[in-house]
């Protein structure tokens, strides 16, 4: 938008520039024009005091599911929940129908995003065709279309060689690789963690060297060609420890974590519980604790949601045959500002895993509030407590497992390229 808005009396947290600290902050013809003194008089005044205002949140894991299965989200309900969520960048996952595995779709979606208009849509483009995991797509020229990583997510890139290939062609441009670790000879069936629950409830489990073996080829196949290699969604207490080892060896492997996995424990499927199916699955006690020890002590640089919402007819059905995912944009903040609270993360370095790191890895503008940048700000009360209703989420995935329960944390005002598209509660525009 035209005009001036002042952030007024805000704590700032940019973790880009190591800002930290109350000040205004100044927007002008969307961009952020000052931070502190600045000469002239606001058109709009949000008041933030006792707030804290950082750059726009980046949930780089996200299933937009449009083209192909809108009825369970689409772009704009997508971009909606993100907003409403404080996210401003998203990237979405190239499983949709038509795959995002040819320049036309990544066309399509990124056009679809600007009429829409409300955050960034980033698309991560398919490692192979179909995602059958056999022959490559043409990465460089999805590259040149808006895809920002590939993936083949909902699948990994089971077959060795042409994971092989896949690393080897993206190192010579320096994209990076993004794997779904599942081998699925080892989880074929499951549909939870395999251990006592999965044993208790009599379902067919996934164990964690699914994920494990998958993590630890890929990082020999990564060290050979020189590689960018980011696991998504880690979640075994094995797959931290091998990305630790790799980075130590100076390695180019990065990761990120999921809410869920860093919150919440299979225990949560007992009763049946559907809307805690995942994959991968939530896990042990012990799993989460690793993953918690790995954001602190920056082995897991990104948290990500892997947002997977889904309709309530591939929900309701039993354990073994509902779907797996969870909706996470909308959750996202209040879920992991539990890790400041207990002393794991400091709000600086939580922020940081959703604005600046993934920024980095991506290489996205957006992440900072560096004058001159493109003013996506959240704007977020890190202590008001409220209940989550699913029904009242804006996503159409009502597929969360923290129906009913208390979240802490509430974003008040999201502000997009200098625009309020959220505020009050309410999506505008
Ligand atoms: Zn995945």
């Amino acid at each position: 938008m035209s005009g001036k808005l002042l952030i007024k009396n805000g704590h700032i947290i940019d973790p880009a520039n190591g800002l930290d600290e109350v000040a205004n902050l100044w927007i002008v013809e969307g961009k952020v024009a000052a931070i502190g003194a600045y000469d002239g008089e606001a058109d709009e005044v949000i008041d933030a005091d006792g707030k804290i205002v950082c750059p726009g949140l980046i949930d780089m894991h996200v299933h937009l599911r449009e083209p192909g299965q809108e009825w369970k989200e689409d772009i704009e309900s997508g971009s909606r929940a993100a907003v409403a969520g404080g996210v401003t960048s998203i990237c979405c996952m190239p499983n949709t129908g038509p795959h995002i595995d040819h320049a036309g779709i990544a066309l399509q979606i990124i056009a679809r995003a600007r009429q829409v208009g409300l955050c960034n849509v980033h698309p991560i483009g398919a490692v192979t065709k179909n995602l059958e995991g056999k022959e490559l797509t043409e990465m460089r020229e999805l590259s040149r279309c808006g895809c920002v990583a590939f993936s083949d997510d909902g699948l990994p890139i089971w077959h060795a060689g042409v994971m092989r290939k896949a690393l080897e062609y993206a190192s010579s441009f320096g994209f990076m690789v993004i794997q779904h670790a599942e081998e699925k000879q080892l989880t074929a069936g499951g549909a939870i963690n395999e251990g006592w629950v999965s044993t208790q409830l009599g379902v067919s489990g996934m164990p964690a060297e699914g994920e494990d073996s998958m993590i630890a080829r890929d990082i020999m196949l990564a060290r050979r060609a020189d590689a960018r290699y980011h696991v998504a969604h880690i979640s075994t207490q094995g797959g931290v420890a091998l990305v630790r080892k790799a980075r130590a060896e100076g390695l180019k492997v990065s990761t990120e974590a999921a809410p869920h996995h860093f919150a919440l424990t299979e225990e949560e499927v007992l009763g049946y519980n559907v809307d805690a199916k995942v994959s991968p699955p939530l896990r042990t006690e012990a799993d989460r604790l690793a993953v918690i020890e790995g954001l602190r002590d920056g082995t897991i640089e990104v948290i990500a949601t892997d947002h997977a919402p889904h309709h309530e007819d591939d929900k309701r059905c039993g354990l073994s045959c509902a779907a797996f995912g969870i909706v996470g944009l909308e959750t996202m903040l209040p879920v992991s500002l539990e890790l400041v609270r207990s002393g794991v993360l400091t709000m600086p370095d939580l922020i940081a895993k959703m604005t600046a790191n993934p920024a980095r890895l991506l290489g996205l503008e957006s992440g900072t509030l560096s004058v001159g940048a493109e003013a996506d700000v959240t704007i977020f009360d890190a202590d008001t407590t409220w209940v989550l209703d699913r029904e009242k989420m804006v996503s159409k995935g009502k597929n969360t497992p923290w129906h009913g329960k208390e979240m802490t944390g509430l974003v008040t005002h999201t502000v997009k390229a200098g625009r309020i598209v959220f505020a009050e509660g309410e999506v505008r525009g």
